[in-house]
């Protein structure tokens, strides 16, 4: 109960400082070539006010990282891109989200289409039982793709894709479950690559990895936005520097500020972001 007071006061203070420094809409941050579009979001689970007034655009083949303290709705908000929190009994999302200009909660929406071109990869790496191969080729099978040499190219390419494929060429069908950790997460991101989506979302995709393996996944993360655009959420501020074009910082639901990569960590305009990248929260 005292826990909620507070944070309900914690919330008001932050409307009122949104109020002193202009509403979200007319200060929406303008991107190069937006290929997200967000206008108005607003995110519940039952009672839970999520996400409040996001107006956010994410520019192509860039990669924009999701920081904040945890539980101020980053992840909730990568979700949205590509409707998996449909899944949540009890969600609700209002507003709109477009990508390539299309509006992805219209009813005519094919929710497998929109899978296809905004992928995920999630936090803790999560291959099928099966093996290397099979699961790279699974996207493509599942849409049809029935030609052996085909697949074998599309296995090829994923797996050069995601800077895996000189460690496991010589062992395709072998159980992807025997791999390492990082191995897992960069066959996560073949996998995710095969049926070749334009987005690519990644929920914390380090946070279960050493440090070997992570400088894998951010030099990897680095080749891919040449040709898709990633949207991050990561939990670790040096990750967000290293990684990201863009960042929007997020507290309590709401989008406190966005920025290029550089200015939010150098010259950020609000002490609260200041405060949040120099560690004094969080
Ligand atoms: P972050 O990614 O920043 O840690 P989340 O987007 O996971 O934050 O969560 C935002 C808020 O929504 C939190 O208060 C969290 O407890 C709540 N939340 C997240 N998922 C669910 C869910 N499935 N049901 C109810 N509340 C949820």
């Amino acid at each position: 109960m005292i826990t909620e007071r507070v944070s309900e006061a914690a919330d008001s203070r932050i409307r009122e400082r949104i109020k002193v420094h202009g509403d979200p809409k007319s200060s929406k941050f303008k991107v190069p070539e937006p290929i997200v579009e967000a206008n108005d979001v607003n995110f519940y689970y039952g009672e839970k006010h999520a996400l409040k007034d996001i107006y956010m655009d994410i520019p192509k083949n860039k990669a924009t990282a999701f920081i904040g303290p945890s539980g101020c709705g980053k992840s909730t908000l990568l979700r949205c891109f590509n409707r998996l929190n449909d899944l949540v009994d009890s969600a609700r999302v209002e507003g709109e989200i477009l990508i390539d200009g299309e509006d992805i909660y219209a009813p005519s929406v094919d929710i497998t289409q929109l899978r296809k071109k905004v992928g995920m990869v999630f936090q803790k790496s999560n291959p099928f039982p099966m093996s290397i191969y099979e699961n790279v080729a699974y996207g493509p099978k599942i849409a049809g793709e029935k030609r052996k040499p085909v697949l074998d190219e599309i296995v090829e390419r994923s797996l050069k894709g995601s800077a895996l494929w000189d460690e496991v060429h010589t062992r395709l069908q072998e159980n992807a479950l025997g791999l390492s950790g990082g191995q897992m997460q960069r066959l996560c991101i073949a996998r995710a690559i095969a049926v070749e989506p334009e987005i690519l979302l990644m929920d914390e995709p380090c946070s279960a990895l050493d440090p070997i393996a992570t400088g894998k996944i951010e030099d990897l993360i680095a080749e891919l936005k040449s040709e898709y655009t990633i949207v991050i959420v990561t939990h670790n501020m040096q990750q967000a520097s290293r990684v990201s074009d863009y960042t929007a910082f997020m507290y309590l639901g709401e989008l406190i500020e966005y920025d290029s990569t550089e200015t939010i960590f150098l010259n950020p305009k609000y002490k609260q972001t200041e405060d949040y990248v120099s560690g004094k929260f969080g």
